[in-house]
């Protein structure tokens, strides 16, 4: 006996039937001896929906009644989970976040989880009940619904599975593992059987967007056993059939590049003319920070004349209007401002790359044999980004993919 969390995404739990689905391979877990735990989302397409009812009410909209608005998507498909488990004489109940209780922060819309209290939850599995938890909302210390940013049913499910010390959490989605890249952009990426924590945390953070990023950080700090399967094949998480996100030791054979990430939510500035002199990037990036705007890449100049220099930022797109605010404030001088939203990052990613050279090399030629021009680059030990022209995004993952030797035969839909 194991004892499962399942989560089941948007595309899921799309309508009536899909959560009937959903529901029997719950069933068929439970009917095999499992004690589970169901994770769920909202119906897809509705958390964008209430996203967007916010948005036309107000521009600037309380972010605390913004929360109350768009972790509703979760709680009807919770209660619908619970009744279609029901009908297979499951005893079922839906746990709101604040019934749990999953304790956040008060970040209202991208709220860290703190706490899960699962004791009661744990009672009621060994009595053998099914708790059905929506995924995606918590509340604060305060006692406010929060959420936990776009994609963070990924994160409660993995949570609540480092709570109740689950064997296994199982993300059950629209592709059936994690491929090279993603397979909706490359039809030839190939499913992988086994991915290190640390490869997909980097995938994850560059923009593949499969899992959120945070669920892989607990599942790498807690040791958390997490599979990507299908939701629409036949097979239920425990004929593991879809791709395991484990530990490095568990993988045997290291690819030089495992996958290509690529994220669209970018935009670029770049200060002209700021003086070269000890402490600029402090009184640039300080502000930016303590404003909670995300910088990633940066290239600062060497400079012409000694006296002044060029820097260059990226930040994701949303946090680019709070960005310009912060740099009208800014206490220092330069000659002029320049943005662009028109630009991507694309990157490789591979534990590889830590013990091999020539990475950079490939990507650099592959990239100038399409004639698309670089405009920032960063390293860490595992990946390689570059910021490119938008328009050039598919190209250049599509010609890396081949480059690097990650084409495999071409996934034909059914
Ligand atoms: P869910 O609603 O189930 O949470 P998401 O839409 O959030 O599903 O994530 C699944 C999608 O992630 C896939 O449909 C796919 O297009 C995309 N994706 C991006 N990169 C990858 C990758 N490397 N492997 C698999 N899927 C990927
Ligand atoms: N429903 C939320 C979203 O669309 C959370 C999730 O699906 O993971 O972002
Ligand atoms: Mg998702």
């Amino acid at each position: 006996m194991a004892l499962i969390v399942a989560k089941f995404g948007g595309t899921s739990v799309a309508d009536v039937e899909r959560i009937e689905k959903a529901a029997a391979k719950v069933a068929r877990e439970v009917e095999a001896g499992h004690q589970v735990v169901v994770v769920v989302s909202a119906m897809s397409g509705v958390t964008n929906q209430l996203v967007g009812y916010c948005d036309a009410m107000s521009k600037l909209y309380d972010t605390r009644e913004y929360d109350v608005v768009v972790a509703s998507g979760e709680q009807v498909t919770a209660g619908l989970m619970a009744i279609a488990l029901q009908k297979h004489n499951i005893v079922a109940r839906s746990w709101m976040g604040w019934q749990v209780p999953i304790i956040t922060d008060d970040t209202h819309g991208k709220a860290r989880i703190e706490e899960i209290k699962g004791e009661e939850i744990m009672a009621r599995l060994n009595k053998g009940e099914v708790a059905v938890i929506p995924g995606f909302q918590g509340v604060s210390k305060a006692g406010r619904i929060t959420t936990l940013g776009r994609g963070g049913s990924d994160t409660s499910a993995v949570a609540v599975a480092a709570a109740l010390k689950a064997d296994r959490c199982d993300i059950y989605t629209d592709v059936d593992g994690v491929y090279t890249t993603d397979p909706r952009i490359v039809p030839q990426a190939q499913k992988m059987k086994k991915v290190s924590y640390e490869e997909m945390l980097e995938l994850a953070s560059l923009g593949a967007k499969v899992l959120q990023t945070r669920s892989v950080e607990i599942a790498m700090k807690m040791d958390i056993s997490l599979q990507v399967l299908s939701s629409f094949e036949d097979h239920v998480g425990s004929d593991y059939p879809g791709t395991l996100v484990t530990r490095e030791e568990e993988i045997m054979e290291h690819q030089l590049v495992s996958g290509i990430a690529f994220s669209r939510d970018e935009a670029k500035v770049t200060l002209i003319g700021v003086p070269d002199v000890p402490g600029v990037a402090a009184r640039l990036f300080d502000p930016l920070a303590t404003a909670a705007v995300n910088v990633d890449m940066i290239v600062q100049n060497v400079s012409a004349d000694g006296k002044t220099t060029d820097m260059t930022f990226t930040v994701s797109r949303g946090d680019l209007p709070r960005a310009l605010k912060v740099i009208e404030n800014m206490d220092m001088d330069y000659e002029r401002l320049e943005t662009a939203d028109n630009v991507a990052k694309v990157s490789v990613v591979g534990i590889g790359m830590r013990s091999h050279s020539g990475v950079a090399n490939t990507m650099f030629k592959t990239l100038a044999s399409k004639n698309i021009n670089i405009q920032v680059i960063s390293t860490s030990e595992i990946k390689i980004s570059v910021l490119i022209g938008q328009d050039y995004t598919e190209l250049a993952v599509r010609s890396l993919h081949q480059a690097y030797g990650l084409d495999g035969e071409q996934v034909v839909e059914s």
